[in-house]
């Protein structure tokens, strides 16, 4: 990824007091997560540009060293080498921190004094978001413009890429310009390469608490920021503004796109879970970092899938569409369905899903529809493979002969997977007070014994043979959070 700055007043070549690098030296700065090098492509009265570049090292990432976590194939492929990430605010940090503080012994003037400049930025993860440049740079002074690319010119119906190249104009001072850059990034990025800890707060107020503060999108950039951690939030908008203010920062909505469904998890992790987070930098060693619980149970569905060798999905009470999401690009998948009984889950399913920014053969394949489970719907009836994803336990029990009958009677594909949470882990969930269910919509949630003696109940009756199996980490009495049943018809 690479970053250039560029100025245009006589002597230009100033910029190089102001960043504190010489324009005639390269140089190459080791971190641990791969080299950095800045270097001038020009260097003229007229015209300077410092450029920075960062080689991210793809092999300490899948080693998982630094930035890694998400396991699975992504530690091998992915996008952290050339997106502009976490990684360039802290290249940043290390290598234009004095710059970034203000400080310049040779042009102190200079330094104190808005500059035109002009940034170049590639590769920024943006997803559909383009327009939240303009609402995030322009009231720091910016005039931004910006790049989109297709994923691959080859081949005009994948659709556009995720990534884009923008341009920043202002009249700015340079250390602001770096840590407008430095808080940014990330906020549009959010896959930060370090464990956040409290002092990621303090960073975020000295980069960012002059001109956050009267930022229109304060809310925003500080949730994104944290990646909604909540609590860093929280403490990041007191200190921003007035506690009361804050407080309706941190309640607010989260917006559409990022709004989570009902999946079963508490916002709390359980307290087993609440480890002590190893500061940010300097950037750790790998330490055993768990995957959200939702993560671990839609990776486990969607191995589920694949291992049954399913062509055609139908995602029962797919809410918003996390799962189909998932689904979408696994090539065994020719037809793929999702229904639910809300139509609001559905609409957000579809704005979530951005079809329209797919290729043809992966949009053709999904069809979104609205229904009930308790009902017999002939459209369920030709699949392979039917998920059924932390939905029983919104029905109310009466109703739950109902819904066997539609999926295991009428629809009945050949395998059904289905999640419900296990009661018997709750008391894990500190927030979660004795007999409490994880959310208010829950009719009722089963214990292991529970739904197991459904389970068989199910198969008995329907024909279908069942492997249990449970997700997410076991506490001291053996419980897990998760429970996961796939059934196989038989015969
Ligand atoms: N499977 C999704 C959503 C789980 S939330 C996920 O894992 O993210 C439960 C979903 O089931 C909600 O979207 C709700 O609208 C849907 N639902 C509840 N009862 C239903 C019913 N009887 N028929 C169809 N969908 C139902």
């Amino acid at each position: 990824m690479l970053l250039t700055i560029t100025y245009r007043e006589k002597p230009a070549t100033d910029l190089g007091y102001l960043l504190h690098k010489h324009p005639a030296r390269p140089q190459v700065f080791e971190q641990s997560f791969g080299k950095v090098y800045v270097f001038y492509p020009k260097a003229e009265p007229e015209e300077c540009t410092a450029a920075m570049l960062l080689d991210v090292n793809p092999i300490d990432l899948a080693r998982g060293k630094v930035g890694s976590g998400f396991g699975g194939l992504f530690d091998y492929i992915n996008d952290r080498p050339y997106a502009a990430s976490s990684f360039l605010s802290t290249a940043l940090a290390r290598v234009y921190g004095s710059a970034m503080s203000g400080s310049c012994k040779d042009r102190p003037e200079l330094a104190a004094k808005p500059l035109p400049l002009e940034v170049h930025l590639t590769n920024l993860p943006c997803r559909s978001e383009t327009d939240k440049l303009k609402q995030i740079f322009e009231p720091l002074g910016y005039a931004v413009s910006y790049v989109e690319h297709g994923l691959d010119e080859r081949f005009p119906n994948w659709g556009m890429s995720d990534y884009v190249d923008l341009t920043l104009k202002g009249t700015v001072r340079l250390a602001d310009l770096l840590n407008h850059l430095y808080v940014l990034i990330p906020v549009f990025d959010r896959q930060k390469h370090y464990w956040m800890g409290e002092d990621e707060v303090d960073k975020l107020l000295t980069h960012g608490g002059d001109w956050l503060k009267t930022h229109p999108e304060m809310r925003w950039i500080t949730r994104r920021y944290f990646n909604r951690k909540k609590s860093y939030v929280g403490s990041a908008l007191r200190q921003l503004v007035s506690e009361e203010e804050a407080e309706t920062g941190i309640t607010e909505e989260p917006e559409a796109d990022t709004l989570v469904a009902d999946t079963g998890d508490l916002d709390v992790p359980p307290a087993s879970e609440q480890t002590a987070e190893a500061v940010a930098e300097p950037i750790p060693e790998k330490k055993a970092r768990r995957k959200p619980l939702n993560d671990q149970r839609l990776d486990a569905v969607v191995q589920a899938v694949r291992d049954c060798g399913a062509a055609s999905v139908a995602d029962l009470g797919c809410g918003e569409g996390q799962l189909l999401r998932r689904l979408l690009p696994e090539m065994q998948i020719t037809r793929l369905v999702g229904m639910d009984v809300s139509t609001v889950a559905l609409a957000r399913a579809e704005s979530r899903l951005k079809l329209e920014r797919k290729a043809e053969l992966i949009r053709n394949k999904l069809t979104l529809f609205q229904g009930a489970l308790t009902y017999r719907d002939q459209r369920l009836e030709s699949f392979d493979c039917a998920c059924v994803v932390e939905v029983v336990e919104h029905m109310d029990p009466d109703r739950l002969p109902a819904f066997a009958r539609t999926v295991f009677l009428h629809a009945a594909p050949k395998t059904v997977i289905l999640t419900t949470p296990n009661r018997s882990y709750n008391k894990n969930y500190e927030a979660l007070t004795e007999g409490k269910l994880r959310h208010p919509d829950h009719r009722f949630e089963w214990s292991k014994e529970e739904f197991t003696a459904w389970a068989e109940a199910i198969c008995r009756d329907y024909g279908y043979n069942v492997r249990l199996s449970w997700i997410g980490e076991t506490d001291a009495d053996g419980q897990q959070p998760t429970q996961m049943g796939v059934f196989t018809k038989c015969g």
